[in-house]
């Protein structure tokens, strides 16, 4: 039996490969208009990174990742990519310089997940990780940030979702009330939210467990709980937020339901989500993390990013066409061709020629697939100095010279 690859994994192919370089192209352009400095990590990093940073009661760690032994170290393939961030900014001694420390990255990331559409076990994804600044001035610029990249490749109809998770003042009452709502159903919920129940009620809300989720309807839990009460400066924190997009004019609605996956978040969460893909409909998510920097052994340091898919992104965007190459060489003389098409790449040109040197009619009909131009060389045009251009479009034809050609 042949090979496939591996299930829940997917090959970019040549003819894909347009879009994913527009995304990339477009994510360079945005983030360095705003200062941001690409950084590129390891793919597998220490296994204690992601528990400490991701946290021990997340799905990712609990059950997503790929984690293998080498000499008796633990490695896992990075779930994510803002721990890994962090590792490197504590690493490299960025908390050193003056903030704000602003990065953004491009890269594979790895769960072990149920694949399905808009869900793989190896996915993209491109983020920001803004390090250093507690005004909500950072978390406007991450979500304008967001916005304008997706607007650059086309998506002006996403919807951006905002709240705050405040501070641990501000969410231990909230807990207390969520677990309150929560306690008499508890029995027939799913096994991860019987044991979020005491670890961090909060996540219960992110469940994506079909039962539990028609358990809160019936059980009517949003209704029944009011929404985390901000303490004063976070609900300060949250109203500069809303007046900051406001002023950018980013629409967004706020959920206050709204949490996210990860352990680390604080005060500003926030998605942007599409109606045009089905359930797994997230296609960025992000938002402030201040605690994340000390538990990972460094100074108090606030912060605040986000990380999109890479294939949900893809997938609403439409497809990128390649375009056909300039110059096709066609000889019966290798020699002629070879140089010839250098020439013509030394130019600026796209440009290729027939490596097996076959029949002209071969040739061309091959030129008029891949390229808008065909040169001929032939022994006439050796003998007398010139080449034939021909317009593959139209099949006008006519003799020039190189330097003709050239200008
Ligand atoms: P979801 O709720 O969809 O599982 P998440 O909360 O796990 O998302 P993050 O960890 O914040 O998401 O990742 C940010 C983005 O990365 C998501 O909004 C989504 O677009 C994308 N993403 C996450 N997991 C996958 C996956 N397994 N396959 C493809 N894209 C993914
Ligand atoms: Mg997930």
């Amino acid at each position: 039996m042949s090979i496939k690859a591996p299930k829940g994994t997917k090959d970019i192919l040549p003819s894909e490969i347009k879009n994913w370089q527009l995304i990339e192209l477009k994510a360079k352009e945005i983030f360095d208009k705003a200062n941001f400095k690409e950084i590129r990590t390891p793919i597998f990093e220490d296994t204690n990174l992601f528990k400490r940073g991701v946290g021990d009661t997340t799905d990712i760690v609990n059950k997503e990742m790929y984690t293998f032994e080498k000499s008796d170290r633990s490695l896992t393939l990075r779930p994510e990519n803002t721990a890994g961030v962090v590792r490197a900014y504590l690493e490299h001694n960025f908390y050193r310089e003056s903030p704000p420390l602003k990065f953004w990255y491009f890269g594979p990331m790895f769960r072990y997940e149920r694949p399905q559409a808009g869900r793989q076990r190896q996915f993209h994804q491109i983020g920001v990780e803004m390090f250093g600044i507690q005004d909500a001035t950072a978390d406007a610029e991450c979500i304008m940030l967001a916005v304008e990249f997706l607007k650059s490749l086309g998506l002006n109809d996403l919807v951006v979702e905002i709240n705050s998770l405040g501070c641990n003042t501000c969410r231990k009452e909230y807990k207390e009330e969520l677990k309150k709502a929560i306690a008499p159903f508890l029995d027939g919920l799913c096994e991860d939210c019987k044991s979020r129940f005491e670890k961090n009620p909060l996540r219960i809300l992110d469940c994506k467990n079909e039962t539990c989720n028609k358990l809160f309807e019936e059980n009517n839990l949003k209704a029944k709980v009011s929404g985390i009460k901000l303490c004063p400066e976070c609900a300060q924190h949250y109203a500069n937020l809303k007046t900051y997009l406001d002023a950018l004019n980013i629409k967004y609605t706020e959920n206050t339901f709204l949490v996210r996956g990860l352990d680390y978040y604080t005060k500003t969460v926030f998605e942007i989500k599409s109606n045009n893909l089905g359930s797994q409909n997230a296609v960025c998510g992000g938002g402030r993390y201040d605690g994340l920097v000390e538990t990972l052994g460094g100074p108090k340091t606030p912060a605040v990013g986000f990380a999109m898919g890479v294939e949900r992104l893809n997938s609403l965007i439409p497809q990128v066409e390649d375009t056909k190459i300039d110059y096709f060489v066609v000889s019966d003389n290798q020699t002629e061709a070879i140089k010839l098409t250098s020439k013509l790449r030394e130019l600026g040109f796209k440009a290729e020629f027939d490596y097996n040197s076959r029949k002209f009619a071969k040739q061309l009909e091959k030129a008029s697939k891949v390229a808008n131009y065909a040169i001929i060389i032939g022994e006439d045009e050796i003998n007398n100095n010139y080449l034939t251009l021909k317009d593959l479009n139209t099949s006008e034809q006519k003799k020039v010279s190189l330097e003709e050609l050239i200008k």
